[in-house]
């Protein structure tokens, strides 16, 4: 099945700003959210595409890696990823919420709005991993650290000190929010006393103060694909914060990031350097050796003539790719013809001599472009004295 083109899907144009997303996806949204269409299967798939769809356009990082790759950029990029940009714990409803949120000012606003003091799911964790073109070539085993907060163990994540309980919360009565009459108007507003969770702790846990969570740094082994390109993500599943109240625990995304190589420059899965080759040897004919990505070397023959920006193809000398059963990228070289510097005066003599030898077939590139030049100049020929 293939999938729509995000920006088709939020009927934005390719440079829409987050702006012009935002109200699209807004109008959308409303449209085809399941409450609005109770039973209707068409609709709740709207729902998640354009769901999706503005997850990855409203995120500058995801937008870019899709306007290059479209929506390869989400494919088998990551661990369990699979297929879709969302992590499977995160769902259509929860960035409608986190939107709409935002929109009404915190309150909700909309029909079916997520229940409050419910189990929350943690937090997803982002972490920046910088890796060299020879280790996205070879793959690697990579331990990371991750401050991250983890549920307090003395209390159990209640942090309630160890021995005794959080209470449900007297003010309002385990709800997390009360009532109050404002003129003509009956306000809700969380509670304060318990700050929205329904209960209150009377003994905080001295190890955590009563958050119930501590920060601590993490140890965790990734494994970075063979093949991996900036801007794809690896997530870890269940890696990130814990959740709260029973909640399930949030992802772990690596964000990696290529840096750039002295001598290869990537493009996909295919690699081009450029070559430098004495003048001798492009007139001649005859062989460079230049360095692979693996840390090897190739032979490299060049053909008798050869000039500047020839491309010569490696074949399966360039990248792995991290989507099994592609092949590998090959290895362009561009050879530059470099010319000579600092002669002795006996080799200034030979190039003097061999600059007799200007014949016609000798420099057709020159031929070509003299020929041009008299057509330009009005075809006046024999009067221009040649360059030697
Ligand atoms: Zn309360
Ligand atoms: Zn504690």
């Amino acid at each position: 099945m293939s999938k729509r083109d995000y920006y088709d899907v939020l009927g934005v144009e390719r440079g829409a700003d987050e702006k012009a997303l935002k109200s699209a996806y807004r109008k959308l949204a409303m449209k085809f959210h399941p409450d609005q269409n109770p039973g209707d299967k068409a609709a709740e798939d709207k729902f998640k595409e354009v769901g999706e769809a503005y997850s990855v356009l409203s995120d500058a990082q995801k937008r870019a890696a899709y306007d290059r790759f479209g929506h390869a950029a989400f494919e088998n990029g990551g661990g369990a990823g699979g297929g879709s940009p969302f992590g499977q714990g995160v769902n259509p409803e929860d960035i409608f919420q986190d939107l709409f949120s935002q929109v009404f000012g915190g309150g909700g606003g909309f029909a079916g709005a997520r229940k409050r003091g419910g189990p929350q799911r943690g937090a997803d964790l982002r972490y920046d991993l910088e890796i060299t073109l020879a280790e996205a070539y070879f793959g690697k085993d990579e331990t990371i650290h991750v401050p991250q907060a983890v549920a307090c163990k003395p209390c159990d994540g209640t942090g309630a000190a160890p021995g005794t309980k959080p209470e449900t919360c007297e003010t309002c009565a385990g709800h997390g929010r009360v009532r109050a009459q404002q003129g003509f108007f009956t306000m809700e507003r969380t509670c304060h006393i318990c700050q929205g969770r329904g209960t209150v702790i009377r003994k905080p846990c001295k190890t955590c103060g009563g958050a119930g969570q501590v920060k601590e740094e993490r140890q965790i082994s990734v494994k970075i694909p063979a093949g991996v390109e900036s801007g794809m993500r690896i997530r870890l599943t269940g890696e990130g914060e814990p959740g709260t109240a029973g909640g399930p625990k949030g992802d772990l995304y690596i964000f990696v990031e290529v840096v750039e190589h002295d001598i290869f420059e990537r493009d996909g899965p295919n690699l081009y350097c450029r070559a430098p080759v004495p003048m001798a040897t492009a007139a001649l004919g005859g062989e460079i050796e230049i360095p692979t990505i693996d840390g090897g070397r190739a032979r490299v023959a060049i053909p008798e003539g050869a000039q500047t920006g020839r491309k010569l193809r490696l074949r399966g000398k360039g990248m792995p790719s991290v989507r099994q059963g592609n092949p590998q990228g090959d290895l362009y070289v561009e050879m530059f013809v470099e010319t000579p510097q600092n002669l002795s005066p006996r080799q200034k003599e030979l190039l003097r001599q061999f600059c007799d030898c200007s014949g016609a077939d000798c420099h057709p590139e020159s031929e070509g472009f003299l020929g041009r030049i008299k057509r330009f100049w009005g075809g006046h020929e024999g009067d221009e004295k040649r360059p030697s």
